[in-house]
């Protein structure tokens, strides 16, 4: 089962994600912890995503389609992976279909976490507090939500009519989420 987490920044996909890995042995391949994992190692690609990641930014295509490609080579027997952050735009989600057909695997669900934008604000607030990550500061978090809106929300249609979208309320309890994950899992299979 390869399956992708979808929706804004914030909505819990992470979460959620951890959650699969702990029941099913899924692999969460998370590009956002990719990015922070070479700049936490003063990489050279670390070096040149930082600016782009602290201004809310996306990095390039290439450079997120090679993190992915790469942790599929590493991890050939994995029963199924999660998408987390990925793909965020067109050019990812066909990147994504090619790497994984020649692979002789599919995109087999997209889980919507559907989410309330004015909500999320108070979410990341706290997360900012607690985490102290940079990137959720108000003003770099509004320029991330527009990021999704313009380039990732309309990958949604492109799932949809593929017959594999299924939405669940990300503003429902922790709990309430991962039940809803698991039944619109269990649906797919
Ligand atoms: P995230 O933790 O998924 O919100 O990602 C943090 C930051 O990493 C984003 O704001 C982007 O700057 C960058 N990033 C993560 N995943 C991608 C992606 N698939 N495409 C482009 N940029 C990404």
């Amino acid at each position: 089962m390869n399956l992708i987490l979808f929706g804004p920044p914030a909505a819990g996909k992470g979460t959620q994600a951890k959650r699969l890995v702990e029941e099913h042995g899924y692999v969460q391949l998370s590009t956002g912890d990719m990015l922070r994992a070479a700049r936490a190692s003063g990489s050279e690609l670390g070096n040149r995503v930082a600016r782009i990641m602290d201004e809310g930014g996306l990095v390039s295509d290439d450079i997120v389609i090679d993190l992915i490609d790469e942790q599929l080579a590493n991890h050939k027997d994995a029963p199924g992976f999660i998408f987390d952050g990925f793909p965020r735009t067109v050019g990812q989600a066909q990147a994504l279909d090619n790497l994984l057909q020649s692979r002789g695997m599919q995109v087999d669900c997209v889980i919507r976490l559907v989410v309330d934008e004015t909500q999320l604000i108070q979410r990341v607030t706290k997360r900012f507090e607690e985490e102290g990550r940079k990137d959720d500061n108000p003003d770099t978090f509004a320029a991330r939500l527009e990021k999704y809106n313009q380039d990732t929300a309309p990958l949604l249609p492109f799932y949809a009519e593929r017959g594999i979208l299924r939405e669940v309320d990300g503003m429902a309890s922790i709990e309430e989420v991962t039940n809803g994950v698991e039944k619109a899992l269990k649906e797919t299979a």
